[in-house]
């Protein structure tokens, strides 16, 4: 099986420490793939080649036209080889195949949405207040970006940052997990048939806490952009903290889904299901928390749960599975001690709480669809992340308590609101502190709309033209057109 190299200054080269890492496929977890393991040594390496390329290089003084030019070739490229990063998608993520498909059709639309408006926005006049001079701001690359991403959505994340990054003009080095990079790395050969010149996006890989590390303190960064779990998100921040950086950070969610007895019912059920058990739940904005009305909670459970209970496991290559397994036997066991925890303290178990039982599946790090009702704010099934397809219940009165209910959390990612009354709907989301609301909808997002969290979910904002701005300076430039002496000092 051959190697699969990390990318260094426009080369393919093997880790210095001449070690390697086996890929797993999560549904019968044969080895897909062998790669090499990146070590501090290698991103420092990476990282030098990256301030080289933005300190002396042309990438960041190229027109944004030019550069969005090449990244609509990348866009183009991944349309081209969709079937082929959606397979390796699913092999190393156990999603199903429609799911990769759909990923790889989103993935090529943020890098064609950044090419779009790479040119559009040249900068601001400012009105000045002095006489005979021009005030302008301009925006230029922040500089060197590391860019870390976690295993659940591999490209989706990585698109999310290399598009902006590099229509703005910055260099950068990506870190995939160490769990899944093998979509990344074939993008990183996408983007080089693309002309991405040498040294201008670097690709390493391995864990986080040897190279991950090292690509948060390095002095030589200037950015640091990491979507991945909470308690990851600190140890970024204080590593960021020893040369101060920029840091943006998309972490966890858990995130409310209200429902009022007055939505359309049966469609609410439906999309209940669609918030929560794409790719196993293992979703950042999954809406694992449903809060329903007391008035139609029992109907309602008894409803989802007929509907849960179809839910087809498999493969995800075979035609009819609608879940896949989650991605490691690692976490598997923390979602399996997620839900003991839950039941521990209350929460009852309605469907699902276990591994299924169904020989095709035993290879596989299977999970059963899962509902606990009788929950409240205070379980740690409520409070916590569990990353896994694990429901929880809980019911309101009135519609002051559903936002208070959907607002206890230390998250502030995203939720949702099902009702008809729309006037109802408007006051629920204005006082929820997510940083996206979906009225009669749940997961939709688009490379045009901000994404990114409230409270501990994080700070900054992917997609979108702000998306854009986090990868921007912002420098003021004043003009002096009649240089005139003060006579201050000395006179
Ligand atoms: P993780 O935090 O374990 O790992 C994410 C990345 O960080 C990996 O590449 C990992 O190698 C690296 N890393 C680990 N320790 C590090 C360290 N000390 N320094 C630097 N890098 C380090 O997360 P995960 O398990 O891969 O992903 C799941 C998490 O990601 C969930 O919490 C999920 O909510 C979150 N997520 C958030 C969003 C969002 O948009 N907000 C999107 C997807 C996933």
């Amino acid at each position: 099986m051959n190697i699969k190299k990390q990318l260094i200054d426009g080369k393919w080269l093997y880790a210095q420490s001449e070690q390697t890492r086996e890929i797993i496929n999560p549904f019968n977890r044969e080895v897909i793939a062998k790669v090499t393991e990146s070590g501090k040594a290698d991103a420092k390496l990476a990282i030098e080649a990256a301030r080289k390329a933005f300190d002396d290089g042309i990438w960041p003084t190229l027109s944004t036209a030019e550069r969005g030019a090449i990244v609509r070739k990348i866009a183009d490229l991944i349309e081209r080889d969709q079937e082929e990063l959606a397979t390796l998608e699913s092999l190393d993520t156990g999603k199903t195949l429609e799911e990769s498909l759909w990923d790889m059709e989103d993935i090529a639309g943020v890098f064609r949405y950044y090419a779009d408006i790479a040119d559009k926005n040249a900068g601001v006049m400012i009105d000045s207040p002095i006489q005979n001079s021009i005030s302008r701001v301009v925006y230029e690359p922040v500089g060197v970006c590391a860019q870390i991403t976690p295993w659940n959505y591999p490209l989706l994340q990585a698109s999310w940052k290399l598009a902006p990054a590099l229509v703005a003009g910055n260099t950068l080095i990506m870190k995939p997990s160490e769990i899944t990079p093998l979509t990344t790395i074939k993008a990183f050969e996408l983007m080089e048939e693309a002309g991405v010149p040498d040294g201008v996006a670097n690709l390493v890989l391995g864990p986080g806490n040897t190279v991950g590390t090292e690509l948060s303190e390095n002095v030589l960064v200037d950015l640091v952009s990491f979507t991945g779990g909470l308690e990851t998100g600190k140890k970024i921040m204080q590593a960021a903290s020893k040369n101060v950086k920029k840091v943006a950070l998309e972490l966890g969610g858990k995130n409310p889904n209200i429902i009022f007895a007055d939505a359309d019912f049966d469609i609410a059920v439906d999309q209940a299901m669609n918030a929560v058990f794409f790719h196993a739940g293992q979703i950042c904005s999954a809406g694992t928390r449903i809060i329903v009305e007391d008035s139609i909670h029992d109907e309602f459970v008894e409803a989802l749960v007929k509907r849960v209970n179809k839910i087809k496991l498999g493969n995800g290559f075979d035609e009819g599975t609608e879940m896949g397994p989650l991605i490691s036997e690692e976490h598997l066991h923390k979602v399996i001690q997620y839900v003991e925890k839950g039941i521990e303290e209350g929460a009852v178990v309605v469907t699902g709480a276990k591994q299924p039982n169904d020989e095709s599946l035993k290879d596989g790090f299977f999970y059963l669809p899962t509902i606990l009702t009788e929950c409240t704010t205070e379980m740690s099934v409520v409070q916590n992340e569990g990353f896994g397809p694990v429901i929880t219940i809980e019911k309101f009165a009135t519609e002051e308590e559903a936002v208070t209910l959907a607002n206890d959390s230390i998250y502030g990612l995203s939720g949702g609101v099902w009702t008809n009354d729309l006037a109802k709907a408007e006051r629920c989301v204005s006082k929820m502190r997510m940083g996206t609301v979906w009225i009669n909808d749940f997961n939709i997002y688009f490379p045009h709309a901000p994404w990114g969290g409230y409270k501990q979910s994080g700070f900054g904002r992917e997609l979108g033209q702000t998306g854009l701005e986090e990868y921007q300076e912002q420098k003021h430039i004043f003009h002096n057109l009649q240089p005139e002496a003060i006579n201050w000092f000395g006179k």
